[in-house]
């Protein structure tokens, strides 16, 4: 099993207020989550690339990790381990997903649906990630698989 090192990024409250618009800050720092059906990146299905973290472009899912779930958020059933950070709520029930080099708010990551091959839906916000359209960083590809 391969796993990408990622470089860890710390930025104060402060600056990444000033570097994220309003919404983007609100999710990716303070964990909000945006409407179902309104995002972005909910309907696209790109034949490459991938999406990265809006806060600190670091590669996060491949597009074709990226499948239709009807659940109205972006939804991907692989990530480039090393990359996401899987991490249960305080409650306990649900597991949180974060960008593991800035600790940004994904999402969430629900397993078992039978959705997909790795039974593992990433429901993750649209202003949480960037879609690029340039093939990933071989060191990312390298360790796509099942994140939990
Ligand atoms: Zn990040």
């Amino acid at each position: 099993m391969s796993f990408v090192k990622v470089t860890r990024i710390t930025k104060s409250e402060e600056e990444w207020r000033a570097q994220l618009q309003a919404e983007e800050f609100a999710i990716l720092r303070k964990k909000a989550t945006e409407r179902p059906g309104v995002g972005e990146y909910t309907n696209i299905q790109p034949p490459s690339g991938y999406f990265a973290c809006r806060a600190c472009m670091t590669p996060l899912y491949s597009a074709t990790a990226k499948f239709h779930s009807g659940c109205g958020w972006p939804a991907f059933d692989k990530c480039y381990r090393g990359a996401v950070r899987a991490e249960r709520d305080a409650d306990g029930r649900r597991v949180e997903i974060l960008c593991a080099a800035c600790d940004g708010h994904l999402g969430h990551v629900f397993e078992g649906e039978g959705f997909t091959q790795t039974n593992e839906r990433h429901c993750v916000n649209s202003k949480s990630v960037r879609y690029v359209a340039s093939p990933a960083p071989p060191e990312f590809t390298a360790a796509e698989g099942k994140c939990v």
